[in-house]
């Protein structure tokens, strides 16, 4: 199959059919591999440009495309668009009367159509099973795919079918799941129930080249909204904070100094939230002070920040929200405060929670990498990126890591005298205890586990107890360290701690301007 299809081909059609000059990176990769015969996974956001990278293989190769799509409502759509294309498809659902969907079928086994869209649960039906045995089938595309996956947020038990289903097909057509859900988790599952190798998987276009990222630590929380509030006059924009009382309460403050802020929770009352909605979609309101119940179907494009005033439970939450800045193409600002008490905040949330102990592992293991973005002196979308599985090894130059001026410093040793400190605590302490080892603390616990004895006592008592402890957050971001998936997580080293330990390696970090700062309060 592989020599059949030319990448020529492919583009000569895209501009015929659809009008487009070229391809996006990700549809090429995907329509190549396709073409090549290769199952494949593809995952680009939402306008991403999913459809294009089955209907145009659809066209090209024999036989018909099967679309499975749990979302009838635009079955109809896409076959009329595609229509207008010149482009023969059908779809078959429960939304038929009898005769039409005796009459598609029909249509099927003579060949009439190029596409096909249905519903997972049409799979199971065994006279549409029949009429596909009769014609060849040489692409399935699984639309919404993550929806297969119990780690996505919209599983699906029908769609665990789909696998046996495709296993009982007398010949295998090429697979290509599609979906706007980038976890690794759930890419992974995909890549299992459908076994699509790792290499196989395209992930693209997740980036926002509009938007600037900054953390910012050790700043008093509210006289840093005043500034920059200040800064931004009559700019909309988003603050997010973790419960409906800061909310209230950070309103109160911002009202008081006269700001224009409305507030949105999921304590008011529906007709409370749209008129909150409405008064900030027409600029009545300036700034709006949300929970993460402000969201789902917001649709402000010229949103020019978006301030967390609290630590966010993981990336997709924080990188969802915080995209709620500059839809309209136009700069947008995404601004983390950072402060280590809303760990602790976010750990509760967890341990309260009713799920099981596997999902709050899986949880507590999402927030330790939003922590890590926090800590970490590299690039912030990169960070980012990675976090969703796209390759992506440029900095973006824009965030406030890559545009952090200063010098790096050579900390090997001191890195050093960590990794030996917690090799030597068996692996078995959290941040607080290996500093309070490592800065000679005379605390009470460390002297009962005889901790006081160990070589690496006291080895950077020169320094305080909250630098140790801002170096190890460091060390955990960069993962030379390890944190264990728990309310009361462990440091364990992980490999790049041991190449340093073996002085394979180097440990560079920036070196800070010397500040006070007052608020941190870190575990
Ligand atoms: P998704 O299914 O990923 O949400 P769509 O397939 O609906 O996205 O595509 C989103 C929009 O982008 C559509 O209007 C589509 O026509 C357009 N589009 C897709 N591919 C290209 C391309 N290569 N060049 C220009 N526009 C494109
Ligand atoms: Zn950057």
């Amino acid at each position: 199959m592989a020599t059949q299809y030319s990448q020529e081909q492919a583009v000569q059609l895209l501009k015929q059919t659809y009008g487009y000059e070229q391809f996006r990176p990700g549809q090429q990769k995907v329509i190549h591999q396709v073409l090549a015969g290769h199952d494949t996974l593809a995952i680009m956001p939402t306008g991403g440009g999913k459809s294009i990278c089955y209907q145009l293989p659809a066209m090209m190769l024999e036989g018909v495309t099967i679309v499975i799509s749990p979302l009838i409502s635009l079955m109809k759509d896409q076959v009329d668009a595609l229509g207008q294309l010149g482009v023969e498809s059908t779809y078959i659902n429960s939304s038929l009367s009898y005769q039409e969907e005796q009459h598609r079928l029909q249509g099927i086994t003579e060949g009439k159509f190029k596409l096909i869209y249905v519903a997972p649960e049409r799979l199971e039906n065994q006279s549409f099973y029949r009429i596909l045995s009769s014609v060849t089938v040489s692409l399935v595309a699984i639309d919404e795919a993550h929806c297969m996956s119990q780690w996505g947020h919209d599983f699906r038990p029908s769609y665990m079918n789909i696998p046996s289903w495709l296993d009982s097909l007398p010949s295998k057509p090429v697979i290509l799941a599609l979906t706007a859900t980038a976890t690794l988790q759930v890419q992974e599952d995909l890549q299992l129930h459908l076994s699509i190798l790792p290499t196989h998987s395209v992930v693209t276009g997740f980036a926002r080249p509009n938007l600037q990222f900054q953390v910012v630590k050790g700043m008093d929380k509210r006289a840093y909204i005043t500034k920059y509030l200040e800064h931004h006059q009559s700019e909309p924009g988003i603050i997010y904070v973790s419960t409906r009382k800061e909310a209230n309460q950070l309103a109160d403050f911002l009202n008081k100094k006269h700001w224009n802020t409305g507030v949105y929770h999921g304590g008011m009352t529906e007709p409370e939230r749209t008129a909150s909605q409405e008064d900030f979609l027409y600029d009545r309101v300036q700034v709006m002070i949300a929970t993460n119940a402000f969201g789902m179907g917001i649709n402000k494009s010229n949103v020019r920040y978006v301030l967390h005033y609290n630590l966010p439970k993981n990336l997709e939450a924080y990188y969802q929200e915080a995209g709620r800045a500059g839809r309209d193409g136009e700069k947008g600002e995404c601004v983390l405060l950072f402060s280590g008490q809303d760990i602790r905040t976010q750990q509760f949330f967890i341990e309260q929670s009713e799920a099981d102990e596997q999902f709050k592992k899986n949880e507590f293991s999402k927030l330790q990498k939003m922590i890590s973005y926090c800590h970490t002196e590299g690039c912030l979308q990169t960070m980012i990126l990675h976090y969703f599985g796209e390759e992506e090894e440029q900095p973006c130059g824009r965030c406030s890591n890559c545009l952090h001026e200063g010098e790096s410093q050579d900390c090997t040793k001191e890195a050093q005298m960590v990794f030996s400190c917690v090799k030597r605590m068996r692996e078995r302490y959290g941040k607080l205890m290996i500093a309070q080892v490592l800065t000679g603390s005379s605390n009470q616990k460390v002297k009962q586990f005889n901790l006081d004895q160990l070589p690496t006592y006291g080895l950077m008592k020169n320094q305080t107890l909250k630098s140790v402890q801002a170096f190890i957050d460091y060390l955990v971001a960069e993962e030379y360290l390890g944190r264990t998936n728990s309310e009361f997580p462990t440091i364990k080293l992980n490999e790049l701690a041991v190449n340093v330990l073996l002085g394979q390696q180097k440990v560079m970090r920036r070196v800070e301007p010397e500040v006070q700062r007052p608020e941190e309060q870190d575990e």
